[in-house]
């Protein structure tokens, strides 16, 4: 059966973005199909500015959000990544085969180091070997397959590079994983600027749909989203960011592709008003899952020791081979 491994970073409340890009598909599909880990990635929440209350918070909603997608825990692992070492414990001996060089060509470094420095704050080092320990993440359950957006594509293939770096280098240890992404809104873009994509780490904007934003909420996002100038309804990306975006949303929520639905809409506020209504129901059993999740907090605490249990024993034997394939 295949391995497969994805996380979501709690440094913010979770979007439509990362619904749409990853999280739907795991419980619909991967959890069914592979032997797979979902875990929240709290590490990496520590590479930007937070309040550590914060990110134990969100780390907790993020995880009752996962279960209320409908990961289900018989049948995958769900947990919190620093409550397995494993994951540090492997980053260092990875950044031993990583250099500075490509850490510092990775896209999303440098769009974050460089909104830090026009904060006026300093970029941590952590910020930097972040895809170091991601790429620990992966490697140390012998990952065959990510299903993720596709904002992490560049993330994933450096994965590869130092998997098969180590290999060459000290003997065959790591599978070497693939990304996988959606057909369908495999990067949801910002309501209000299109150009960007729908991150959660960004200020609490009227561009981003949270999964527990209430209808009436969504409905006003999506129908003050910015479309384009023109008035046809057209399928493109470059040349017509807004509306492609929503006629995306659509698609991924109905099923269907975006082309086609292109040609099934006269006007911009008949396209909004049915990806609002689209996205309403989608986000409706999740909404009502997380209600019910959130009056048992101890049931999704128990969820997590015992996902941490399973995964840690998954972990070790990769990444205690790591250190002895080096030699140590
Ligand atoms: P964020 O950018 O929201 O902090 P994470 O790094 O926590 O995202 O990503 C969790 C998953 O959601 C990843 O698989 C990522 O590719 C996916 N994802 C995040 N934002 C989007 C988006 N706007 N569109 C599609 N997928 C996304």
């Amino acid at each position: 059966m295949k391995r497969v491994f994805s996380g979501v970073k709690p440094t913010g409340h979770l979007t439509l973005g990362n619904y749409l890009g990853a999280m739907r598909r795991w419980s619909t599909v991967d959890q069914h199909r592979a032997d797979s880990l979902f875990c929240v990635v709290d590490l990496h929440a520590l590479t930007v500015e937070h309040d550590p209350g914060r990110v134990r918070r969100l780390s907790h909603q993020a995880a009752t959000l996962l279960l209320a997608a409908g990961l289900d825990p018989q049948v995958c692992t769900v947990f919190v990544q620093s409550h397995v070492d494993e994951h540090a414990r492997l980053s260092y001996l990875l950044e031993c085969v990583a250099t500075d060089g490509e850490m510092r060509r990775m896209i999303q470094y440098k769009e974050k180091a460089s909104a830090e420095r026009d904060r006026g704050g300093s970029v941590r080092l952590s910020l930097l070997t972040y895809p170091v320990l991601m790429a620990a993440d992966i490697l140390a359950y012998g990952t065959d397959e990510v299903p993720v957006g596709d904002d992490q594509a560049q993330h994933v293939e450096l994965t590869r590079d130092l998997a098969v770096r180590f290999n060459q280098r000290y003997g065959h240890t790591f599978v070497v994983p693939r990304a996988t992404h959606p057909e369908v809104a495999a990067r949801v873009m910002n309501l209000q600027e299109p150009t960007s994509k729908m991150g959660k780490s960004d200020d609490v904007g009227p561009g981003i749909v949270y999964l527990l934003d209430e209808p009436a909420v969504v409905r006003k996002k999506i129908m003050r989203a910015v479309t384009d100038s023109g008035q046809d309804v057209e399928y493109d990306r470059e040349a017509r960011p807004g509306v492609s975006n929503l006629l995306e949303i659509l698609a991924a929520c109905e099923g269907g592709n975006p082309e086609a639905l292109a040609g099934v809409y006269e006007s911009y506020g008949s396209l909004k008003k049915d990806t609002a209504e689209a996205v309403v129901e989608l986000l409706r059993p999740v909404q009502q899952r997380h209600k019910e999740l959130c009056a048992d907090p101890a049931y999704v605490e128990g969820v997590l020791r015992d996902g941490a249990a399973r995964a840690r024993e998954m972990a070790r034997p990769t990444v205690d081979g790591a250190y002895r394939a080096i030699g140590l």
